[in-house]
Parts: C-alpha cells; structure tokens; sequence
C-alpha cells in the first residue's frame, strides 16, 4: 500500500511550511524540482484561514500604483504561492478547476493561483479589509499568465451581478492596454536605458504597440515607417522583437479596448501621438558647435516631435539644447555640452513615456471607479523590479535593490504582525523568533541625514569639488563602522581585497552586492531640466499637459533628487500596502531555454535567493508550522483514539486535548488555542497523519 509518506517522498510537500529542514535551500530546491517534474508547478506556505477582500493586482518588475481609495486598518499578510513557469499547457485550468476552488479555505486543496484569486474575490464580497495580489519574479517566470488565470477566474466565477460585471469586464479590459503600454523589457543584462524619475518604468521603446499593428494612414499621420529599425529606442539590444504585441490583432484590441474603456477618441490618438514621438525623440542627434556646445542635427525630426506632442518647436528645440540657470536672480540661458544633451534628450523621452502611462493608469482606475460598488475599494497596480545582481551595478540597481528590501521589509513586519495577533486572539503566549530582520540595510540607506541617499543628495548638491568619489568619502566617514557596508578601505581585511578603489559593497538580504560609485552623483541629479517641463506644460494636448502639470513647476525650486525622490515613493507605497492584506505569488524559471523539462537549479537557487523565499519561510516557521481548527483536526483524526472514536460528545477542543495527549504529543510540541490547535513540527503532523493512513 502505498502510504502518505511514499507520495511525500515522490511530490514533495506542497505546503513549504511543512518542510522538515525549513533552513535549508537545498530541500527548498529539491522540494520544488521534484513537484516540477511531477507538472506540480504550485506550492505555497501558508497557515491558517485567509480572509481577503480586493484586487489590487500587481504585476511585477515595475512600479507604477495608483490608489483609488485608501482606508483605515491595518491588516495582515496572505499566504504565499511560489510557481514555476511549466513552459507548456497544463490540464488544470479548466473551469471544472475553477469550480473546484469555489468557496475553499486556501490550505484545504491543493495550491493553485485560483485559490488565491478565491480567497480575493471572496473577501471582496464578505469583508471591508483592503486586498492585494503581489505578482513578483523575474522577466518570463510566469507573471502575466498568472495575472491573466486571476483575472480570468474571477471573471468566471463572479456572480452575474450587473455592477460586479461591469467591473470584470472593465479589468479584462485593461489588461491589454496596460500591457500594450507598459510592457517591460527586461533582460538579464541589459540595463541599459533604465533610469528616470522613480525609475518606474521600464520602457518597451520596441512595444509600442504601433510599428506592426498600425495601418498605414496611421503611421503616416505619426510620421512612422513600419520598420524598427529605423529607430533608435527600437532598435537597440539584441532582440529585435519579444513582444507579443506588436502584431495585428493585438493592436486591434488594444485600439478597441480603449474605447470599450471610454477613452474618448482624441485622448486615444493623443495617446498614440505620444507613443510615436518618443520613437522619434530617440532619433534626435547632435553636433558640437565651434563652442563645444550641443546643436540639433536634423532640426525637422523636431519639428515632428513638437507637433505630435503639441508644444512649440523652438521652445523645445532650445530646451533640448539648454537649460535656464539663476544667477543672482537673473536668469541665463546655458547651452548643454552634447553628453548633456543626450541625457536631457533621453530623460524627457522617458518622463514623457512614463508620465502617459501613469496617466493611462489613473484613468483606468477612474474607468472603473464610476460605478458606486468600487467606491470603497483599491484597484493598485504595482509593478516591481526583480532583485538584481550583475557583473557591474550601478545607481540603477542601487534603487531597485533597495524597493526590494523595503517590499521584504514589509513582508516581514505584516507576517510577525499576524502571528503575534493570531496567538493573543488563541491566546497562546508568544516567543520571540529567529529570523534576519532587514530594517537595518533599509536604514542604512535611507535614514535621514546619514544614510546612503542623503550622503549622495549632499554631495549633489555642494557646490566645488564634489565627485563620485568624494561621495565614496563621506559614506565611509558616516556609514563606515556599519555592519552591511564594506569598501577596500573598510571591513574585513579577506574581503576587502575583492573591492576595488570606486566600490562599495552591501550586504543586503538576498546577498552581497557590489556596486561602482561611478556616475551616481549625475544619475541621481534630476536630468529632466525645468526647461523641458515648461514646454510640456504648455502643450495644447490634454494628456501631456495634465501630465506635466503647471503647479509641479511653481512647487519647485531646486529639483529633488532622483534618489530622495525615489525613496518618497516608495515610503508612500509602503504605507498604501500596510493598509492591504496582501498575497503574494512568486513566479520562477525552471531554465533559460524555455524547455518543460528542464530545471536549472542554478537559476533557480539564484531566484530563490532573490526572491528573498527563503527568509520569507523562516518568518513564517518562526512559530508553530501547522495550525488549524479543532473541528477540522479532531474530525480527521479523531479515529485514532479510542475516546473520540466512534463516540465523542465533548467540546472539539477538549477532544483535541484527549487526542494529542493519546498521541504522546510532548508538551513543546503543541498548544491549543481558543479555537485552533498549533503543531510546532511537521514531524508531528507526519507521524500522525501516516499512522491515520496506514490503520
Ligand atoms: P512574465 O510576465 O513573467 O515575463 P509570462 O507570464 O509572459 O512571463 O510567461 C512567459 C511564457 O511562459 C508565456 O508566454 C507562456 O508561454 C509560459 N507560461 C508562463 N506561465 C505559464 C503557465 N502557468 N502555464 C503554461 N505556460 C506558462
Ligand atoms: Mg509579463
């Protein structure tokens, strides 16, 4: 007979929590490429009963959010559901599945992205606590196909409730245009053009979803040709085209969706205007003039920008070349040196790019906020940026490493949050917990007036002699002695040897990472010049002149730094999550190749590691690994003891008393709560359970 701890050894546990040697990666690993192997492609960890109420679907390796309603209480963190990207259908999105997962406690089957797409939809309907889905993981580990399964259940399942339609129709809606739009590229090692504002979009110059889609009275009014390599943005990296949505059909449903959405006609052109003048934008060169300044090289592609954006074509031509500079309250005209020009040049095409999308964004919210059954909710989008380890990293990495320690930050806060207020409500007492708390490296680099990004604006913004390295300097003069921070001057002396003179190295929660000071004092100065935002603001088209508002130019006198302004948002998106519950589903690629049946565990120890799942777990097993109600756990095994069985009339928890005092349960083991028992080990579980299985 084949019993429950044969299949164990064969599937791995599905539920992470119970894995015996929780510490370590490699049963982590191992766990996951058993059940890959097996086509399991889901496991999760988990404890307890999930209560849910919203979607605020986030779609990973971004962040662009937006927030609709923001409300009250704090609640707690969801389960967590780690998929690996199978690379070929599977059986088991059938609606007989989606049926399946109605109405179920998230532990009670097996882990699936409908369960937690339930558990939302759910919640929703019953309780008034704001909810959100995390989709995190790397570029082609699965994110929009679980987004599109959640999206896609909830539409099936949702009841045919006019309003509830409306919405669901209006989500599905959405889904291609912000994919159309916000699609990202994301390439191991290309990070190339990825910087700006807060650094929130990641722009697919390539998926404009216009060069192949659009016909061609569109394109000519554009000013486009239809091949992509005419253009810069377009033409750059190796792939000359990854996106699916370049072609026909999805142009046409994105066109349609957009109107579907209620778009009206003149913002959808204006959008596509946009779109082709950043193409066009990308193409902008420049020469060096006897002076050493910038000059325009082919003055028309200007004058095409200027139109399809709708501003004046000599405010932008000598905004791209100069900028205003006050001094002793007289303004001067400064011409740019052509580096500058190029960055300005780059920088605007990616405020321009980002800002459309924010404002695609917060439209759509809108969209679907008109009807009275979304007042009360949230519909976020957050797009997350992946931790990030290359050969060289630079400011870039420095800011997206940093939102990911602030995401496990959170992570850490909510699920510590929850154990402590699940054992005060069972009234269990609470022991403290091992577990690396990271607060200290998000300190190091936020705290005000010493931390990281607070050295660097003081250096931005000192005037003399002030360079990357003397940047270095003052970090190792006020952050020097910190434990997460090393340079070939400070540390430990085996280690600094593997820092060079230009480095610093932290020790962040996913690992060491080394970063060049090269080039942090000019990325983290705003390039996009106040000079460029004027000629913005005073387009004669509504989406670029809401999106560079005239009120952002009188708030401002000296531009804050990408670095601070990047931290702001994030704080700011820290606090609208505290204030959700939410799941997280965490995708990961088996291989590069994209094969089904290959499971690279190099590539996926990396991903584990990043993902931060592994101290995600430890958090969680920081208490009791198994928890569930007494009615539940006397009703399974109620069998094995003679008092509970056939005949028990007591009270569940006074049967669960007898049970696990007749199973010899030692007495650290195990406590009973109010209403649920909690088992420390999963040894216990299993003992238990395989004896139920073999009697
Ligand atoms: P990401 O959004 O993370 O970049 P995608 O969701 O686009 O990745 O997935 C990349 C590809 O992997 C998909 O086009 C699909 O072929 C395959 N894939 C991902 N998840 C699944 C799944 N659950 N079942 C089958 N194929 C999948
Ligand atoms: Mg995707």
């Amino acid at each position: 007979m084949e019993g429950a701890l044969t299949a164990r050894d064969r599937v791995g546990v599905q539920d992470l929590v119970l894995l015996e040697d929780y510490q370590s990666e490699t049963a982590f690993l191992n766990n996951i490429k058993k059940r890959f192997k097996e086509k399991l492609i889901y496991v999760s960890f988990t404890y307890g009963q999930k209560k849910t109420f919203l979607l605020f679907l986030v779609i990973a390796l971004k962040i662009i959010y937006s927030e609709l309603y923001s409300n009250k209480k704090t609640t707690y963190i969801g389960s967590v559901l780690v998929s690996v990207n199978p690379y070929q259908q599977l059986g088991f999105y059938t609606p007989y599945h989606m049926e399946k997962y109605q109405g179920v406690n998230f532990y009670e089957m097996p882990p699936h992205v409908y369960a937690i797409a339930d558990n939302t939809y759910r919640s929703m309907r019953n309780e008034s606590s704001n909810q959100c889905i995390l989709i995190s993981g790397e570029s082609g580990s699965g994110k929009t196909e679980a987004s599109k399964y959640i999206l896609q259940y909830l539409s099936v399942c949702s009841a045919s409730n006019e309003q509830v339609e409306y919405i669901k129709s209006r989500l599905l809606q959405s889904n291609p245009v912000l994919e159309a739009f916000g699609n990202a590229k994301t390439h191991r090692n290309d990070n190339s053009s990825r910087f700006g504002k807060y650094m929130d979009i990641e722009f697919d110059y390539r998926g404009a979803p216009l060069l192949e889609g659009a016909d061609d009275v569109l394109l000519s009014r554009l000013m486009l040709t239809k091949s992509p390599d005419k253009y810069a943005y377009t033409n750059q990296g190796k792939c000359a085209k990854v996106s699916s949505i370049c072609d026909r059909r999805d142009f046409v449903a994105v066109q349609k969706a957009l109107k579907v959405l209620d778009f009206s006609p003149k913002n959808i052109d204006e959008l596509f205007c946009i779109v082709a003048s950043v193409l066009h934008l990308g193409n902008v060169t420049f020469t060096q003039n006897e002076d050493g300044h910038a000059v325009v090289e082919r003055q028309h592609e200007i004058q095409k920008i200027a139109n399809l954006l709708g501003c004046q074509y000599e405010q932008l031509l000598q905004a791209l070349t100069h900028r205003t500079i006050e001094a002793n309250k007289e303004k001067m005209q400064s011409p740019l040196t052509v580096e500058q020009a190029l960055y300005a040049r780059d920088a605007l095409s990616k405020a321009i790019y980002g800002r459309m999308f924010d404002w695609l964004v917060s439209n759509l919210n809108r969209s679907l906020t008109n009807k009275d059954l979304m007042r009360k909710n949230v519909i976020g989008l957050l797009d997350i940026y992946g931790f990030e380890i290359f050969k060289s990293n630079s400011f870039e990495q420095f800011c997206i490493n940093f939102c990911n320690e602030k995401l496990q930050q959170l992570f850490i806060e909510l699920t510590l949050k929850q154990e402590q207020e699940e054992y005060r409500a069972e009234g269990i007492e609470w022991e403290p917990v091992e577990y690396f708390n990271n607060k200290i490296i998000c300190d190091l680099v936020e705290e005000r007036h010493q931390g990281i990004i607070d050295i660097l604006d003081e250096e931005c913004l000192r005037p003399g002699d002030a360079s990357d390295n003397t940047f270095l300097t003052k970090m190792e003069e006020t952050v020097g002695k910190h434990p997460h921070f090393i340079t070939h001057a400070l540390g430990n002396s085996k280690l600094r040897k593997t820092i060079g003179y230009e480095e610093f190295r932290l020790v962040h929660y996913a690992g060491e990472v080394t970063y060049s000071v090269k080039g942090f004092l000019d990325k983290n100065n705003d390039l996009l010049y106040r000079d460029l935002k004027v000629a913005m603001s005073e387009s004669k088209h509504d989406i670029i002149k809401q999106a560079f508002p005239v009120t952002e130019l009188a708030r401002l006198k000296r531009p804050e730094t990408v670095g601070s302004q990047f931290r702001t948002s994030l704080n700011r998106l820290m606090d609208i999550l505290m204030s959700k519950e939410p799941s997280y589903v965490r995708c990961i690629k088996p291989n590069d190749a994209k094969m089904s049946d290959r499971f690279d565990e190099t590539l996926v120890r990396h991903q584990v590691k990043y993902l931060g799942l592994m101290e995600n777990l430890r958090v969680r097993r920081a208490g009791f690994a198994y928890r569930r109600t007494h009615e539940i756990f006397l009703n399974r095994y109620k069998s094995l003891c003679p008092s509970t069985w056939p005949h028990y009339d007591g009270s569940p928890r006074k049967g669960v008393d007898v049970l696990c005092k007749y199973l010899d349960y030692k007495e650290g083991e195990y406590r009973l709560g109010k209403t649920k028992v909690f088992i420390r080990f999963p040894r216990t579980l299993f003992a238990t359970e395989d004896a139920f299985q073999i009697r």
